[in-house]
């Protein structure tokens, strides 16, 4: 997890320098981890406005 980087666009965590979902910028700075495996179906994901299965980081600073 302590390579673990998450981008400040929409959440995607990665362990690359930028994101591999939209090319945005990423931080090291992030809290809460979320998986989404269905977005239909996960409250949260809507919330968050997340339309893919994924990881993602609950906070990014
Ligand atoms: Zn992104």
């Amino acid at each position: 997890m302590i390579n673990q980087r998450a981008c400040k666009n929409c959440r995607t965590i990665t362990d690359q320098a930028k994101c591999p979902r939209c090319g945005g910028e990423v931080s090291r700075e992030w809290q809460g981890y979320l998986v989404v495996i269905d977005p239909e179906r996960s409250e949260i994901a809507k919330k968050m406005g997340i339309h893919d299965a994924g990881r993602y980081a609950l906070r990014v600073k």
